[in-house]
């Protein structure tokens, strides 16, 4: 096998970014993460795809990552390769629809609906990442699955396959999507998606963007380095997983610089260098004393990625 620095000269040779030992934190809204062995940067579909049919060839494992806004990576970090899709950001109208590239940021194409007076992603503004993530997420904001406006979308596989797919609706569900573990396009990359578009009325649109910002400006959503709620909420729980934190009052625990945002029981944050290994350790405190008073097994939303800490 050849070794990683001659797999990143090779993909690089199309002037493609490779990095040896990034560290993720760079690369995660958290600000935590040890380094992915070999990291690039693709700007283009074919570069994305020569990336892919390279280290597939070569046996490497890939881990996609777009704006890093829902991961907690192991201070370990990531073993094989990890490709950055932020440069596919090309957006176009087709039809009655929108084609947009999967790195695209969420504001930014919420921007792009609004110039067009288009409709469909005012709800999303203000969440941070990429609207390939927010697919594999199945992204939920003020009521709205962005699962709702997708038509299709065009998926890569480590057979260097391109194909389009029609959406299927009844393939997804809260906060789940048909590209997760067990999903039937797990394991493929999303390239671009076709999306719904529907007019609507500039003022309007800017207006609930406007709000949506604003609410989560209020919310503290930005205050200091997170992914968003910590864990899922479950209907089940009569209560948002916020509140049912709150009531144990562990808003403001902290594990070093790991903590429970004083101002909210679902949001965890970064005071400045806290560790993978100290958001953990946060994480199955709150596990625990959820479970000791309720008997609910709080699920992260939150990905853990990488390789495993002790
Ligand atoms: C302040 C804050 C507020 C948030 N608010 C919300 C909210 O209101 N609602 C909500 O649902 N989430 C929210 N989140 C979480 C996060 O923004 C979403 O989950 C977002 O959709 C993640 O997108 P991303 O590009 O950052 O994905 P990443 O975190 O980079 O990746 C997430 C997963 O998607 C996979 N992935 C990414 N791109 C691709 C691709 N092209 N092909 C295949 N797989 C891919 C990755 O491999 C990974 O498994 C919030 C996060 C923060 C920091």
């Amino acid at each position: 096998m050849e070794t990683l620095r001659q797999i990143a000269q090779k993909i690089n040779i199309a002037g493609t970014t490779t990095i040896l030992a990034e560290p993720m934190s760079h690369h995660t809204t958290f600000r935590i993460g040890g380094p992915a062995d070999l990291y690039i940067a693709v700007r283009t579909q074919s570069e994305f795809r020569r990336a892919v049919a390279i280290l597939a060839a070569e046996g490497i494992p890939v881990f996609i990552v777009g704006g890093g806004a829902n991961l907690l990576v192991s201070d370990k970090g990531i073993r094989g390769a990890v490709i950055d899709t932020n440069g596919l950001a090309e957006a176009w109208p087709s039809g009655l629809s929108m084609v947009v590239q999967a790195g695209i940021r969420i504001d930014r194409l919420a921007e792009e609906y609004l110039a067009r007076g288009m409709e469909g992603m005012e709800n999303f503004y203000g969440m941070p990442g990429t609207l390939g993530g927010a697919l594999f997420m199945n992204a939920r904001c003020y009521e709205k699955d962005i699962s709702e406006i997708v038509e299709g979308f065009t998926l890569l596989d480590v057979g260097d396959r391109l194909e389009y797919f029609v959406n299927d609706a009844s393939l997804w569900a809260y906060k789940s999507s048909p590209f997760q573990k067990g999903g039937r396009y797990a394991g493929r990359y999303i390239v671009s998606v076709r999306l719904k578009v529907s007019p609507g009325k500039p003022e309007a649109l800017a207006s609930i963007m406007r709000a949506r910002r604003m609410d989560r400006v209020a919310k503290g959503h930005y205050r200091f380095p997170s992914a968003g709620s910590m864990f899922r909420n479950n209907r089940n729980f009569g209560k948002p997983t916020g509140v049912i934190i709150d009531s144990l009052g562990l808003r403001g625990m902290r594990m070093g610089d790991a903590q429970i945002a004083p101002w909210h029981g679902n949001i965890f944050i970064n005071r400045g260098t806290a560790s993978a290994n100290d958001m953990l350790r946060l994480i199955a405190l709150a596990q625990e004393r959820v479970k000791s008073a309720y008997g609910f097994q709080l699920e992260p939303e939150v990905l853990f990625v990488g390789e495993p800490q002790e």
